[in-house]
């Protein structure tokens, strides 16, 4: 299993017009290269904001914390 829960990327316009082009959590509009998360647990997309919220709520309920994988580019 991996370590990760989120993974980043950019919005891609296949992913805004397949998936969702809004954050699943506060419903805000997410545009073309906007930095969004990948949620692996829900299946949803968050924008930076709420993908910060909840890995800092996620840290703070277990202190088993992993490097998440970063994007080369
Ligand atoms: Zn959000």
């Amino acid at each position: 299993m991996g370590s990760a829960c989120f993974i980043t990327q950019k919005a891609t316009r296949e992913i805004l017009l397949g998936v969702t082009n809004m954050c699943a959590e506060c419903y805000s509009e997410i545009k073309i290269g906007d930095i969004i998360h990948y949620d692996r647990i829900e299946y949803r997309y968050l924008c930076k904001i709420c993908e910060e919220n909840i890995r800092i709520e996620m840290n703070e309920n277990s202190e088993n914390v992993e490097e998440e994988g970063a994007m080369l580019f």
